[in-house]
């Protein structure tokens, strides 16, 4: 038989799942002999049975009772007795905090018999009224849904007639009509009267509480923070202490630190003569918390004791609640308060140095996705700008530039010299162009798994996207947004942190941890403006550097381009684990592959091979000098052979219209049918790979060769190259025993001629999941894995990621499907499961078998970290996520074990 209820007494911080986030903060500080008005919490577990069976369960009852009667009997008072009244809160609180999501209640107790009783005790009858009105709003509108107005215009009415210019100014009189008034209300929207039974309060209290936890409200904000639907609220039922009885009393919050700075001090807000919620609800002005040592020294004191005791049994920055009632100080709750990204860092540093935590549980405390906060330029603060709209802040930045419209806009301004904002409705692969060259970019719909989000995201570059009341008129060359008109050449700023959208340049500064990453310690604090942000760069450095020592895992970068590879290492990057090397057969060198396809014999396809070889042999030759004395995966090419050559409507087009001229271009007859060939339905699932690799003969062959002798040329001019060749798309193990058996063919001769030895590992991508299913096959062959995530997400999903995405992920993610996309963070029970087959397998041949990642997700914060729980040796990602990875795979390391989500 579960236990439904539990007494803070019996409660500890650990327990948030069954107590929720301030039910075990209140036990906990119950426990450490903290002033807790006595309570009880009532578990998520009832709440579960209550959503399972529809009505709360017996136990829960007779529970309840229970309790009761020991605060009771503590108290020496009587729940709504018409003497003296006990009276409690009902709030509820699940295991993560939903701001706003549920409501607590007041006062629970009072009734018009206890009300005299509470004015008797108090000495204050105007006291007892106003609290008395408070339960009857409060209940009203949480537990019996009446219109909140109703209550909020009768008050306003009251405070007219009366002549009152704020709710204390009413007197007991006034707040009796009240209440009569709002017993009306009740009346008349619920058709009974306001429940007069305490009991019968309490208990429609806690339902409502338990009710509150599936409002489309909270379901919508759940999904939104990927909290399960199914753990349900805990229900904390406290003394009710008072902080409006007169001037010595009062109610307030704090904070143990600066939460900005993390410097430690008096931070927080105190209200006299107050109740609950006055202090945030901003009914009057609240006096900043040091005011509070000139009102009532002796709380003052015994507050900042309390804070002290809290941030030293917590060993973190912690928020409270607090209320006073007649020079007696209370506690109403606590938590590990929220913080700035910059804050986090500055305050697990400081507690570091005030020997409240070890380095390790600092680096436990600063995320990747806050040091991805801190790298981007950012506007200034206090420079003048003017809102147009806000929307959805899909990837962050700071971007100013001029609006174009589509990809020639795009080339043509960038290519004069200006900064551009790409704007369109949507974007879509045909984009990228346009992309790539902007400053920014800006749509009207899509959300946060949207292309253009997506994409932007994996270059680091700035993103709104979905701007509703952005209007994009691509043939009227004009954009409105919010009745302004605005259009090509008028520039906007684009905030991706905040998805603000403003017209007309703002000041973007670089940021300091940015040059600090890139160029060290001296150059990042000689960025820092203020001492505040050099302490800022200080504490990251610190973070940063113990991070580097205590991960497991290495990083890597996926770079194609020598600049790419300059780039990762500047941000720490231990090697290359992905250069695709399709990139080096685009543009104008699509002329040497259709060539190679349009060969008619082996000769001519030799030849066009031959040419193709100083090409690659240069491109190799730089990639290795970039990243000299680093390992340096290069993947034979890997896309369809459809991308090398000329789209088939296009071609088709040309033909028709030259042969209906009577002209005839013998090339394109035979490209067109060289395309038609070559079509698929499905190129993702096609000629790909290391299958257009065993089609084509040669074309590997090429590439292995450039690889052999930029590795000679590297080394006679007394480099330390490392290259890798990983073959892409493998299935069967016999695949890569073909590539393999030419490759080190290739290798010997190549070194034979230059009087070398050239060991080059040789491995493949494990992005299929059959190549995860035989890993332990494949491994005979193969000296690496590398785990190819966005396939292998594609493929065993079945999801082309293009299709999907602009398709149905927003209903997906809508609909619970997906919580978030898997292609952002590793969908750990499919994808992780094939990839931990791979890690099992691939080691059961070879022990020691070197693997790592490769995908996106390589920088992705909570998928680093089930790559090493997976065992996996390096992760690989965009050079902008390089300093991220080596955070999270260093917090990786050092949480290991731990539940990750606490
Ligand atoms: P939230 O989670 O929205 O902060 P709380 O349950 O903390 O809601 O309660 C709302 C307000 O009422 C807070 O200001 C809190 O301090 C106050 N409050 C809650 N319980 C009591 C109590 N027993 N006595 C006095 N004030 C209380
Ligand atoms: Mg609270
Ligand atoms: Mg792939």
């Amino acid at each position: 038989m579960p236990q439904y209820v539990y007494r803070f007494s019996e409660g500890s911080k650990e327990q948030k799942d069954l107590l929720g986030g301030k039910g075990a903060n209140l036990a906990e500080m119950t426990k450490i002999g903290l002033p807790v008005p006595p309570g009880f919490t009532i578990t998520t577990e009832a709440c579960r049975a209550y959503m399972r069976d529809g009505h709360v369960p017996p136990e829960l009852r007779v529970e309840l009772t229970m309790a009761l009667r020991e605060i009771e009997d503590a108290m020496g008072r009587r729940l709504g007795d018409f003497h003296d009244p006990l009276l409690v809160s009902v709030r509820s609180g699940a295991k993560f905090s939903m701001p706003g999501m549920m409501e607590t209640v007041l006062n629970v107790g009072l009734n018009d018999a206890s009300v005299k009783g509470l004015a008797e005790f108090s000495g204050d009858e105007r006291f007892a009224w106003d609290s008395y009105r408070r339960l009857i709003q409060m209940f009203g509108k949480t537990v019996l849904g009446v219109d909140g107005d109703l209550f909020a215009h009768a008050l306003d009415a009251k405070k007219a007639e009366a002549g009152a210019e704020t709710d204390v100014d009413l007197g007991a009189e006034d707040l009796k009509d009240l209440v009569e008034t709002f017993k009306g209300i009740v009346r008349e929207q619920c058709g009974r009267e306001f429940p007069q039974h305490p009991r019968e309060q309490l208990d429609m209290a806690v339902e409502a509480v338990f009710d509150s936890w599936n409002t489309e409200r909270a379901r919508l904000y759940r999904r939104r923070e990927r909290i399960p639907n199914d753990l349900g609220t805990a229900v904390n039922i406290v003394t009710m202490v008072f902080g409006n009885l007169g001037e010595t009393s009062g109610t307030g919050v704090a904070f143990t630190r600066d939460p900005s700075t993390g410097h430690s001090g008096v931070y927080g807000d105190y209200l006299p003569n107050a109740q609950g919620e006055d202090v945030v609800a901003g009914i009057r002005n609240t006096l900043p918390l040091a005011e509070l040592e000139r009102l009532d020294a002796t709380s003052y004191r015994e507050l900042l004791q309390a804070m002290r005791r809290l941030e030293t049994h917590y060993r973190d920055l912690c928020d409270i609640e607090f209320t006073i009632e007649r020079g007696k100080l209370w506690l109403l709750q606590t938590r590990v308060g929220k913080r700035t990204a910059a804050a986090a860092f500055r305050v697990a540093t400081q507690l570091v140095d005030e020997h409240l935590i070890t380095m390790d549980e600092a680096i436990g405390r600063c995320t990747g996705a806050q040091l991805n906060q801190l790298l981007f330029p950012q506007f200034d603060a206090a420079a003048e700008r003017t809102l147009l709209t806000k929307a959805m802040a899909a990837s962050p930045g700071a971007a100013v530039g001029e609006i174009v419209l589509d990809n020639a806009q795009a080339l043509a301004r960038t290519a004069a010299g200006a900064d551009v904002i790409l704007v369109r409705r949507e974007t879509n692969p045909d984009d990228l162009q346009g992309m790539i060259v902007a400053a920014g970019v800006l749509t009207a719909r899509g959300g946060k798994t949207s292309h253009a989000a997506v994409v932007a995201r994996g270059m680091g570059k700035c993103a709104v996207v979905g701007a509703e009341e952005l209007d994009v008129d691509r043939a009227g060359e004009q954009v409105r947004i919010n009745g302004t008109v605005l259009r090509p050449g008028d520039v906007i700023a684009l905030d991706g942190s905040t998805g603000e959208v403003f017209r007309g340049a703002v000041p973007v500064s670089d940021s300091p941890v940015m040059r600090y990453i890139a160029e060290g310690l001296d150059a990042g604090l000689a960025a820092a403006q203020d001492e505040a942000t050099r302490e800022l760069v200080h504490a990251v450095d610190r973070i940063l550097t113990h991070a580097d020592e205590v991960r497991r895992m290495a990083v890597r970068a996926n770079a194609d381009t020598a600049e790419d590879a300059h780039r990762a290492r500047e941000r720490g990057a231990q090697g290359i684990g992905l250069c695709r090397t399709e990139h080096q057969f685009l543009g104008e060198r699509r002329t040497y592959v259709e060539r190679v396809v349009l060969a008619e014999d082996d000769a001519e396809r030799d030849a066009a091979l031959a040419d193709l070889l100083p090409l690659q042999r240069q491109d190799f030759t730089e990639l290795l000098s970039a990243m000299d004395g680093l390992p340096t995966t290069i993947r034979l090419i890997d896309p369809p052979l459809h991308e090398f050559l000329p789209d088939l409507t296009d071609l088709s087009v040309r033909v028709a219209l030259a042969e209906a001229r009577g002209e005839v271009d013998e090339r394109d007859v035979a490209l067109l049918a060289a395309v038609r060939r070559m079509h698929e339905a499905n190129p993702m699932l096609g000629l790909r790979g290391v299958r257009l690799g065993l089609k084509v003969p040669g074309l590997f062959a090429l590439q292995i060769r450039a690889v052999a002798e930029a590795m000679v040329a590297r080394r006679r001019d007394g480099g330390d190259p490392r290259p890798e060749i990983m073959v892409p798309l493998v299935g069967s193990v016999r695949e890569l025993q073909i590539v393999r058996e030419e490759a080190e063919e290739i290798l010997a001769e190549v070194g034979r001629d230059a009087g070398m030895t050239l060991d080059v590992p040789i491995g493949c991508m494990v992005e299929l999941p059959r190549a995860a299913l035989t890993a332990h096959r494949i491994a005979e062959e193969a000296d690496f894995f590398s785990f190819g995530t966005n396939d292998l997400t594609q493929t065993t999903w079945g999801f082309s990621r293009d299709d999907v995405e602009g398709a149905f992920f927003a209903d997906y993610l809508e609909n619970g499907v997906l919580t978030i996309s898997p292609f952002e963070t590793l969908d750990a029970d499919g994808v992780g499961a094939l990839v931990v087959a791979g890690v099992t397998g691939g080691r059961a041949t070879k022990p020691e078998m070197h693997m790592g990642v490769c995908g996106e997700h390589g920088g992705d914060p909570e998928s680093i970290h089930f790559f090493h729980g997976a065992g996996l040796d390096y992760v690989s990602c965009s050079p902008f996520r390089v300093p991220i990875a080596r955070l999270e795979a260093g917090r990786a390391a050092v949480m290991a074990g731990e539940d990750s989500t606490a």
